[in-house]
């Protein structure tokens, strides 16, 4: 039986560390594919359109909602972020691993569509006073965005529950490790179509 691919949705504030987490484990968890969010926040210092982000104005994101384009969409901190149907179903007929950084909106559209095949971790840092420091550190935000991801984080945090596993991400290492291990269990989840299309293959003998 030829495995179709699976999804991993992973969440958290910006500065939990994400991106560095993914780096780490990228080369160990077999074929996947980055979906790359289409934004209509203006481009990040050290950002580059295509890779971080397919950056696009608000009209063309809106004729991309009218044209059923997205998996899902939700407007963070007052801008558009939506995810492409197309490359993503493209990668799950390879049998590749679907990896998202969407946020809390984005798992519950993602596991509605694609609940089956969908596991979800939230990654944080420790403690709001220690997120508070990372993005400080990273002075990529002006002091009303970094208050707002703040704040955003504050509510994202009491719905921590609706996800499979929660890691928190104090010790980059420690925590690669356990997502490691995730990323290749998630991969292993049966779809309910393959589970029929199994079902009725196992059954070979009248019995
Ligand atoms: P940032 O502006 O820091 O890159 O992302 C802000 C938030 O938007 C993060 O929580 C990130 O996970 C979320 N996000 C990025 N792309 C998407 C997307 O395609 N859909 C949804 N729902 N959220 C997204």
């Amino acid at each position: 039986m030829s495995k179709s691919g699976a999804v991993l949705v992973l969440s958290g504030p910006s500065g939990a560390g994400k991106s560095s987490l993914l780096n780490e484990i990228i080369d160990d968890i077999g074929a996947c594919y980055f979906s790359i969010s289409t934004t209509t926040r203006p481009i990040r210092k050290g950002e580059k359109d295509g890779v971080h982000y397919h950056f696009a104005d608000e009209e063309e994101f809106k004729q991309d909602i009218e044209d059923n384009n997205f998996l899902e969409y939700a407007l963070v901190h007052g801008n558009y972020y939506g995810t492409s149907i197309k490359p993503v179903r493209e990668a799950l007929n390879e049998g590749k691993l679907v990896l998202f950084d969407i946020d809390v909106q984005g798992n519950t559209a993602v596991n509605n569509r694609l609940g089956d095949i969908t596991t979800s971790v939230f990654i944080t840092p420790p403690t709001l006073s220690e997120l508070k420091k990372r993005l400080e550190g990273r002075s990529t935000d002006s002091q009303e965005v970094m208050d707002a991801r703040l704040k955003m984080a504050k509510r994202e945090i009491q719905r921590v529950s609706e996800y499979d596993y929660l890691i928190i991400n104090d010790d980059l290492q420690r925590a690669a490790a356990i997502l490691r291990q995730i990323a290749i269990t998630a991969r292993m989840k049966t779809s309910s179509n393959e589970v029929n299309d199994f079902v009725q293959k196992w059954e070979d003998i009248e019995q």
